[in-house]
């Protein structure tokens, strides 16, 4: 896509009304049309269209105020998406080991290797070996047939398990980027910019609104379980294996009551009471927005869990990053309101980021300024 290139779509705010994005060579911006009552559109008072195509043309011809003059309509990356590996995994998912192929390493996780590679020879995966004794199988499997059905393209798919025999198998969508954690600290700053990290926020924002609708908590939201693709694409991975693992890393999952918890994750409802809910993932939402901004620091640096926990229950709150403006700094206070009851729903925060930078009528005269 070139400067200019252009999409209206329905705003995802509000309802049956249309949204200009353009590309202007570096980011996009957003603007919002408003529709006149006796039928046409603007995006200032000043002048207005009958037809949305009359409105592409004027706008085609002169920028008035836009960031560029509109140029081509924008091309669409088509990337397929795959639930199953084939029809016979809809169901039976249970697979035969020796039809994968170990390829190459991609990590080590506190549970075991990930490695990427074939099924049948053909289609490229993502195969989770895990340690013998990590888990239950039988908690794994109840736990998997539901994963199994959770789709939506922004978590990361299951495809199919390997659990008859040590080390059991779990094998996904595969991503190339690997962890956004790594993603954000190689990067450092150097190419992700704001309009960037508002994007992953939203796409992760997306995925938990849709575990949301589903009545399924993640447990161990955070940058280091999110993926990235091609394309800009992000998405959320190990949805519901905390419940499942029987964890060992000491330096992120400390112990209490038994199980081991990321503590500067957890809400303290969580911590305290083991009250793990859709709106503890959104605390966590929040502590994955300060990984985001910060690319990839870790929260609560010099502290212990245990002092975090301390503070946390006398108001304590992370401070806001240096480079972290105040509205995505006030979003993140939401996600940490002590009263879980408080914080908002994934729906909210999704809309919330993807309109981040969507500006509206009233402030027309001074978009300019500001996109300038
Ligand atoms: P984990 O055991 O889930 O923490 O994974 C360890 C590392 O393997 C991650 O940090 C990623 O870099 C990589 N990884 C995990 N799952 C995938 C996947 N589906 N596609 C590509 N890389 C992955």
């Amino acid at each position: 896509n070139q400067a200019g290139a252009f999409l209206i779509r329905e705003s995802e705010s509000l309802k049956g009304e249309f949204s200009l994005s353009v590309f202007d060579g570096e980011f996009v911006k957003h603007y919002r049309i408003r529709k006149l009552d006796e039928g046409g559109f603007f995006l200032s008072r000043r002048r207005t269209f009958k037809t949305l195509n009359e409105f592409v043309d004027y706008y085609s011809k002169n920028n008035d105020g836009l960031c560029v003059k509109l140029g081509k309509p924008c091309l669409k990356v088509q990337i397929p998406t795959t639930f199953d590996l084939s029809y016979k995994t809809v169901d039976q998912w249970e697979i035969d080991r020796n039809s994968l192929k170990f390829l190459k390493k991609l990590g080590s996780g506190q549970f075991g290797e990930v490695w990427e590679g074939l099924w049948n020879n053909t289609t490229p995966v993502a195969i989770k070996t895990l340690k013998p004794g990590s888990m239950d199988p039988k908690d794994f499997l109840r736990e998997a047939q539901i994963m199994k059905n959770l789709r939506h393209p922004k978590l990361i798919q299951l495809y199919a398990v390997c659990t008859l025999e040590d080390p059991i198998y779990i094998i996904t969508e595969l991503m190339r980027y690997g962890s956004l954690l790594e993603y954000l600290q190689n990067d450092a700053g150097s190419q992700i910019c704001l309009s960037h990290q508002i994007d992953m926020a939203a796409q992760v924002a997306s995925g938990m609104a849709y575990l949301e609708s589903q009545n399924y908590i993640h447990r161990d939201l955070a940058a280091r379980n999110v993926l990235v693709g091609e394309h800009n694409i992000y998405k959320v991975a190990d949805f519901g294996l905390a419940r499942v693992f029987k964890v060992e890393n000491e330096n992120i999952y400390e112990a209490k009551h038994e199980t081991k918890l990321p503590v500067k994750w957890t809400a303290p409802e969580a911590i305290h009471c083991n009250k793990f809910s859709i709106k503890s993932d959104v605390w966590s939402f929040g502590i994955l927005l300060f990984e985001i901004i910060t690319y990839g620091k870790m929260p609560y640096a010099g502290m212990a869990g245990h002092q975090v926990i301390q503070m946390l229950d006398k108001g304590y709150r992370l401070p806001q990053p240096d480079n972290c403006p105040k509205p995505l700094y006030d979003i993140m206070l939401q996600c940490w309101n002590a009263e879980a009851k408080g914080r908002p729903t994934f729906e909210t925060l999704q809309w919330q980021l993807e309109d981040y930078f969507e500006v509206g009528d009233s402030s027309y005269a001074d978009t300019r300024t500001i996109l300038k």
